[in-house]
């Protein structure tokens, strides 16, 4: 990315002051690491993305275990279902979101689940696993069902608002975050993807989150102000390495 140090910039102009980048296939080459050592302000999770190919969710507990040892690497993830752009690889992506929370408690990291089309089994892998051992929780970019919010906040999970929440057609996500109490709720970008309204389809970057933060304010019906204070402690609360 080679407009870095305006996106950083931007994002700090916005009252974003710590970011979390997420490295979605952590067998391959990639930028993440070396960009929360050359960045104080970024962080990193690792895990392999649902939606790899195949080949990729089969790994070794102790390769990415030996990651988590990283200072910058705060959560496991993402990991977690999907059933819409994956339905081939359901086994190994069942066999890889265990392996990663199993990971996650041994290292004692929260982990970043995503979730699309498997809402069912998605509570059922994570409520059996936290019978096993309770372990800190986010349900990324949500946008499930009202069901699986539920399930996620009995569990004591969090749910994070996306860019989804300032979408038109986005009613029944926002009327599902309307019910969500304020100290589980986070805010994120997903960049490059999901740039909130009025920014809809170009490239997403971290200063746009406070588009998500006004929209997130109005639906709780609090004061912005306050939503920023309680979601920034939210997320030093779950990403406590991040202290
Ligand atoms: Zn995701």
């Amino acid at each position: 990315m080679s407009d870095l140090p305006a996106v950083l910039s931007r994002a700090k102009s916005e009252g974003v002051l710590k970011m979390l980048t997420i490295c979605t296939n952590f067998k391959k080459p990639n930028q993440t690491i070396s960009l929360s050592e050359r960045f104080e302000e970024i962080f990193f999770a690792a895990g392999v993305h649902p939606n790899q190919p195949t080949e990729d969710l089969k790994f070794k507990s102790e390769d990415l275990l030996s990651i988590c040892a990283h200072k910058k690497m705060i959560a496991v993830g993402e990991t977690g279902l999907d059933f819409h752009y994956s339905q081939d690889s359901k086994r190994d992506q069942i066999k890889s979101l265990i392996q990663h929370i199993e990971v996650a408690k041994e290292a004692n990291l929260p982990i970043i689940i995503h979730a699309r089309n498997a809402d069912k089994e998605i509570a059922k892998i994570l409520s059996e696993q936290y019978l096993k051992g309770c372990f800190k929780c986010v349900m990324h970019c949500f946008s499930s069902s009202s069901y699986l919010a539920r399930e996620a906040l009995d569990l004591g999970f969090y749910l994070s608002m996306s860019g989804i929440i300032t979408f038109k057609n986005s009613q029944n996500l926002r009327d599902i975050f309307s019910k969500v109490p304020i100290e589980r709720v986070l805010v994120e970008t997903d960049s490059p993807y999901l740039a909130p309204t009025p920014h809809r389809g170009r490239s997403n970057e971290p200063a746009l989150v406070s588009y998500i933060a006004k929209k997130g304010a109005e639906i709780l019906n609090v004061d912005e102000d306050f939503f920023r204070a309680q979601t920034t402690k939210n997320f030093f609360s779950l990403f406590d390495k991040a202290n």
